[in-house]
C-alpha cells in the first residue's frame, strides 16, 4: 500500500481521501441543517434528548465555567450547559448548522440565558483558541465526522487547561444480543427512508448510519484518547453501547 492509499479517510462505507470527505460532511450537514433537529426527534424517538441530559450531567457545568461545546451545531449541548450558567462557546466547522443553532438561541433568548453563548465557526481539527484557554471540552455526535480524528484530539488537548476535561458522546457498537441485530434493520433500512421523508435525502441519512459503523469501538477509542495526552480515560456505555461517553482529564 502506498502513502497515498494510507492517507483515504471514510466517508461512510467508502474510504476516499481527506479533502474529499471534509468536503462531503460539509454537503451532509448544510443539506441537513434546516431538518436536523426534527429529525433527530424522529430517528432516535426523542432519546437523543435523554442522552444529552446524561451527558450535561456527567460534564457537570459549573456557573462561570469555560466551555467548547466543539461540533457543537445547532447548540442542543451549549443549550443546556449555559442553562446551568457555564461560558460557553458553541463551535462547528458548518455555518448553516450554527445560523440555526443562532436562531433557536434568540428564540430561547427571552427564557434568559442564551444570549451570553458564543458562537465561532472551526474546524476541530485546527482551531483558533489559544492554549489552555477552557475548563471543559465536549463533543457529542461530532467526531465520527471529523477527517483526522487525532488532529481534532490533539487540539482538544491543547486547548484545555491543566486540569480540564474532555467528553464525548458518540455513537458505538451495542453489545446487548438480539437488540444489535433489530438496530442494524432499522438503521440500514428505516433512517434513510424517514430522511428521504422528513428532510428529502435519503444520502445523507445512509451516510449518516454508515459512518457510525467504520467508527472505532469503544476500547479503541478510549486508547486515541488516551494517545492525544489524556489520562484517567473512562468509558460509559449506553443501551449496552449503542451510544458510549468517553471522558478523560489533562494533568
Ligand atoms: N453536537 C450537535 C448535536 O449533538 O446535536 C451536532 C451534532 S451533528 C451530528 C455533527 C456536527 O459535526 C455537524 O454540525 C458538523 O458540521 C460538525 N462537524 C463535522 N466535522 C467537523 C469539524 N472538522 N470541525 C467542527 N465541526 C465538525
Amino acid at each position: 500500500m502506498n502513502g497515498e492509499e494510507n492517507s483515504r479517510v471514510s466517508f461512510g462505507y467508502e474510504d476516499v481521501d481527506p479533502a474529499e470527505k471534509t468536503r462531503r460532511v460539509g454537503a451532509v450537514f448544510s443539506g441537513v441543517a434546516a431538518k436536523y433537529d426534527i429529525m433527530n426527534d424522529a430517528m432516535s424517538g426523542g432519546m437523543h434528548r435523554l442522552w444529552k441530559d446524561r451527558f450535561v450531567r456527567r460534564v457537570k457545568p459549573q456557573p462561570g465555567e469555560a466551555i467548547l461545546d466543539m461540533a457543537g451545531g445547532t447548540g442542543d449541548i451549549a443549550f443546556r450547559m449555559a442553562a446551568r450558567g457555564a461560558d460557553v462557546t458553541v463551535s462547528d466547522i458548518n455555518q448553516e448548522m450554527l445560523d440555526v443553532g443562532m436562531e433557536r438561541a434568540a428564540r430561547k433568548a427571552s427564557g434568559g440565558g442564551m444570549d451570553s453563548l458564543v458562537w465561532s465557526r472551526q474546524n476541530a481539527e485546527e482551531l483558533s483558541f489559544a492554549s489552555r484557554s477552557f475548563d471543559a471540552y465536549t463533543i457529542a455526535f461530532g467526531i465520527r465526522n471529523v477527517t483526522r480524528i487525532d488532529s481534532a484530539l490533539a487540539e482538544a488537548h491543547r486547548v484545555l487547561k491543566f486540569g480540564g476535561r474532555f467528553f464525548c458522546l458518540e455513537f458505538s457498537t451495542t453489545e446487548w444480543p438480539g437488540f444489535k441485530e433489530a438496530y442494524d434493520l432499522y438503521s440500514h433500512q428505516l433512517v434513510p427512508r424517514i430522511g428521504k421523508v422528513i428532510a428529502g435525502d435519503a444520502e445523507s441519512y445512509r451516510y449518516l448510519v454508515e459512518s457510525i459503523r467504520r467508527f472505532p469501538t469503544m476500547p479503541q477509542f478510549e486508547q486515541m484518547i488516551r494517545d492525544a495526552g489524556f489520562v484517567r480515560t473512562r468509558v460509559e456505555p449506553i443501551m449496552g453501547g449503542l451510544v458510549a461517553i468517553h471522558s478523560g482529564w489533562k494533568t
